[in-house]
């Protein structure tokens, strides 16, 4: 059973093809720089050269129907007809209060999707032209939308509500919504199987740490609190976001160097967090380079990055009222043993330790990394948000 997984942007598209019966890659790939010069296409399968082809990709339709065409080639391909795609999976940023789960795609749910631009119009109004595409390349292929902050809409009222006039959530949605919510359960019931145990036995908090980062704690399997919020904006420091902020320092810069709104969202979502502080990088491998050679504005970077996720695995540690089970994933959570000791450091109080030898080792793979006396078990997991929203979707459209 194969279903077409696929994570459209606004100049992107990101898809795989997983055969869910064993639930194995097929093969992956990306069409970038679509509507503009110097677009490409590549596929990777496994155990195969990857292929990239280069030329005019004017939109998603363009870009969807040169995907099929790669997966039918006749020389590369792993398909031998469409029609072997049974399901189209989606994955989209922001489900509002609508949806707590998967659903499958019809007109109603287009229109929620469509209603959610207003909170996500950097994402929402892509993953749509993604499903307008299929429906028009591939009529009648049922597909399914899996939403970034649906695992966490069960949090609990108290952690979701902002402490400003009630009346703007009730008027506007104002809240706390979560997003990540993929990968926090992909690894949040991979780490379960790992040990062995029953999902109401563990009390998790894992760590997506990627260009976006988000912290979410998992009591007995759902997720009760997450760092981002009404956006992506809040929380952990992140590659180029700010995280968390005295609102007042908003209105303080806007005013100082007149700022629009929308220059002020730039500055916050693109020119902050990692960069913003060291000023040359968002990416955490430069970072760490440049520490090794001194520049102590990498080093504070990185010292204001890890202090605030141990701030947060202390809170969330609280908000469960006891935690059991810590896990890495996302780019930086994955392959940056120097992240995870340094966030982790002075948190034995709480029955956190890691052995620095396995966490040297845990690199791009999934490991243990707490030491034998840790009473929390620390694990390194990859995510894998493609395979959860491929088998939600082979579900759907049994
Ligand atoms: P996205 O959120 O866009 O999916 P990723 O999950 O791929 O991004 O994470 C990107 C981040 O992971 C970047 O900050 C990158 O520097 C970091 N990263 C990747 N490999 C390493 C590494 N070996 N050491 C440190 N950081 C790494």
């Amino acid at each position: 059973m194969k279903i077409l997984v696929l994570n459209c942007g606004s100049s992107s598209v990101k898809y795989q093809l997983i055969n869910v019966e064993n639930q194995t890659l097929v093969a992956k790939g990306i069409v970038s720089k679509i509507g503009m010069p110097g677009a490409l296409l590549t596929m990777e399968v496994p155990g195969k050269e990857p292929v990239k082809i280069s030329g005019e990709i004017l939109d998603h339709i363009v870009a969807i129907s040169n995907i099929l065409n790669i997966l039918t080639h006749e020389e590369y391909g792993v398909l031998k007809d469409k029609s072997e795609i049974v399901g189209i999976g989606h994955r989209v940023v922001h489900g509002g209060e609508y949806f707590s789960d998967s659903v499958l795609i019809n007109n109603e749910v287009l229109k929620r999707i469509r209603d959610c631009i207003e909170y996500a119009p950097l994402h929402n109004p892509h993953n749509l032209k993604g499903i307008n595409a299929c429906m028009q390349i591939l009529p009648g292929v049922p597909m399914v939308a899996v939403f970034d902050t649906a695992f966490h809409q069960n949090m609990p009222d108290y952690a979701y509500i902002y402490g400003i006039p009630y009346v703007l959530y009730k008027r506007y949605s104002i809240r706390r919504y979560g997003f990540h919510g993929t990968s926090h359960y992909y690894v949040s019931r991979r780490v379960r199987d790992i040990q062995k145990k029953d999902i109401t036995e563990l009390n998790t908090i894992t760590c997506h740490l990627g260009n976006g980062c988000s912290i979410a704690a998992i009591k007995k399997g759902k997720s009760i609190d997450t760092s981002m919020g009404f956006t992506p904006l809040e929380g952990l420091l992140m590659g180029t976001r700010s995280g968390d902020l005295d609102p007042a320092v908003v209105l303080q810069v806007m005013a100082r160097e007149e700022l629009t709104p929308s220059e002020a969202t730039t500055m916050l979502n693109k020119h902050s967090g990692l960069v913003g502080i060291s000023g040359t990088s968002s990416d955490m491998r430069d970072i760490e380079e440049m520490i090794d050679k001194g520049d102590s504005q990498a080093e504070l970077a990185f010292n204001v990055f890890c202090y605030r996720l141990k701030k947060y695995i202390g809170a969330y540690a609280a908000a469960m009222g006891g935690l059991d089970t810590i896990v890495f994933t996302g780019g930086i959570g994955e392959n940056s043993p120097r992240t995870r000791e340094k966030s982790l450091e002075g948190l034995e109080f709480q029955g956190i330790e890691l052995d620095i030898k396995k966490n040297k080792e845990a690199i791009g793979m999934e490991k243990e990394i707490s030491s034998e006396n840790s009473r929390v078990k620390i694990f390194v997991i990859p995510t894998n948000e493609e395979l959860v929203i491929a088998i939600d979707t082979a579900n759907l459209v049994k």
